[in-house]
């Protein structure tokens, strides 16, 4: 190893990867990415479920088909990447009752209908208080503004499916001004394309990765990455920057990315010597990490409806959130008898703190509402933990009302030569794979900059004649 790299990165995730890309694009070579788990991807991470695979993390390209191309899209094209463009509007004729039955389609389409308007109402307003200044408000107050109070177990679910769906935290909690419409959708477009290659979205990350990683020491057999390294401490009080990590290594460089999320931000897993300001702190408190989880089941043989229009499935339930959408597995992997069902929030953390024979019992008596008594047990199921894993404490960022746009600068500002990334730390597409893919470019061309910078103030007047 040279005694003083050029640039530390923490985390190999989409952010850390995109960052360290770019950083050797502009002419870095001497570069270390620390990662604490035994992979790079991060909250992208594929899975071998009885022999299928299944995406336990990020699974959509989010944001297709608009003005503006979706930066990922060029790499899905170039790896042939296998993709099906998610379609949810057979969601009316696919709503089940708690109590068992499907809702009349009419019916459906009408309360999704008031739920669109009152969305549409939302968007309206939030350019309203914006360009007049105002102080935010939540959506949850947007809606009570246009008189749209859901209450019945169906409106309830509509009013997941349109909001905790997107944002995994209820209309209560975010921001109108800051999160609605979601910049994702209006420039990059209203469509979602669903990665089902058994390369896995990963191979994104992992493509980005080979281009300036050399062949033969890519993962965790050459210098530039080092795999199962989690950073314990990131010190500036010398002169220089040392990182330190669990196993007791230690590695000094002039400057240090963080990519990791706003949730072990949060937690006290990196220790920052000297302390991160005070305003940072606050800031890095006042931003949410929200909770969306994917839970897998797989049956012996298939109860549920399959063919054009049935992929996507919704439960009303009095409990809002309580195991509410449904999706088969049946387009892209024939025959594998699994089904997926999203949670989030509340529902999420507490799903992921009980027994898995109480999830698995809770489910059953879901499934059984909708398709009788006599299905079968599952043979497997896959929880995941993305709140209890202290590599994540969560799924992604949303905005919270209330929170200004300065406290989203003070997020993402460096602190001296350490410097932030990751989704949570892109202004427009944060919460998404392109926001991180964004984001670490972000933070490589500032540190990028601040090196010219450093670089012309050192020269001497000899060398600027
Ligand atoms: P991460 O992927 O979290 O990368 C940070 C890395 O830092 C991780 O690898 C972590 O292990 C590492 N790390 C953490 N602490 C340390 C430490 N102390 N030392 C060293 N390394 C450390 N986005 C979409 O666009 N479409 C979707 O369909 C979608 N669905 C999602 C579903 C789920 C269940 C989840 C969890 C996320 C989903 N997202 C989706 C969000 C998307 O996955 C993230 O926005 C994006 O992957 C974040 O990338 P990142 O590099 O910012 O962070």
């Amino acid at each position: 190893y040279p005694e003083l790299l050029d640039v530390i990165v923490i985390g190999a995730g989409m952010a850390g990867i995109s960052a360290a890309w770019r950083l050797s694009e502009g002419g870095l070579k001497n570069l270390l990415i620390l990662e604490a788990s035994d992979k790079i991807g991060g909250r992208i991470r594929k899975h071998d479920f009885s022999g299928t695979t299944i995406e336990v993390g990020a699974n959509w390209i989010e944001g297709v088909g608009g003005h503006l191309l979706n930066p990922l899209l060029p790499i899905v094209e170039k790896l042939n990447l296998r993709t099906r463009r998610s379609d949810y509007s057979h969601i009316s004729s696919n709503t089940y009752r708690q109590e068992g039955g499907l809702y009349p389609c009419e019916v459906v389409k009408k309360v999704l209908e008031n739920a669109e308007a009152s969305s549409e109402f939302g968007a309206t307003l939030s350019a309203t208080l914006s360009s007049a200044g105002e102080d935010d408000i939540s959506v949850l107050a947007s809606q009570r503004l246009f008189k749209h109070f859901p209450s019945s177990p169906l409106e309830m679910l509509m009013d997941w499916y349109m909001n905790d769906y997107e944002d995994a935290e209820p209309p209560k909690i975010t921001s109108l001004k800051n999160t609605v419409p979601i910049p994702t959708f209006t420039d990059f477009g209203p469509d979602h394309d669903l990665v089902v290659d058994d390369r896995g979205y990963e191979s994104i990350v992992h493509y980005l990765a080979k281009e300036f990683l050399k062949k033969d020491h890519y993962i965790d057999k050459g210098p530039e990455i080092k795999l199962n390294k989690v950073v314990k401490e990131v010190n500036q009080l010398s002169d220089g920057l040392t990182v330190k990590t669990e196993d007791g290594s230690s590695y000094k460089a002039r400057y240090v990315v963080v990519s990791a999320s706003l949730g072990v931000l949060q937690s006290n897993l990196i220790r920052f010597k000297p302390e991160l300001p005070y305003e940072k702190t606050f800031a890095i408190s006042k931003f949410d990490m929200a909770l969306f989880s994917k839970i897998f089941l797989k049956f012996p043989s298939k109860f549920w409806p399959s063919g054009p229009g049935t992929e996507f499935f919704l439960y009303a339930h009095t409990k809002r959130g309580y195991y509410p959408l449904w999706k088969h597995l049946e387009e892209e992997a024939p025959g594998s008898n699994i089904l997926l069902v999203v949670v989030t929030d509340e529902e999420a953390r507490r799903i992921e703190l009980q027994p898995e024979s109480a999830t698995t019992s809770e489910i059953m008596g879901v499934l059984r509402s909708m398709f009788g008594k006599n299905i079968p047990e599952p043979t497997d199921i896959l929880l995941p933990n993305w709140w209890s894993n202290r590599f994540f404490r969560g799924s992604f960022f949303n905005w919270p009302t209330g929170v200004s746009r300065h406290y989203f600068h003070k997020l993402k500002a460096p602190f001296g030569r350490v410097y932030f990334s990751g989704e949570h730390t892109s202004e427009l597409y944060n919460g998404f794979v392109h926001g991180a893919y964004f984001a670490g470019i972000d933070s490589a061309n500032m540190i990028l900059s601040e090196m010219l910078l450093q670089h012309k103030d050192n020269r001497s007047p000899e060398d600027n004649q």
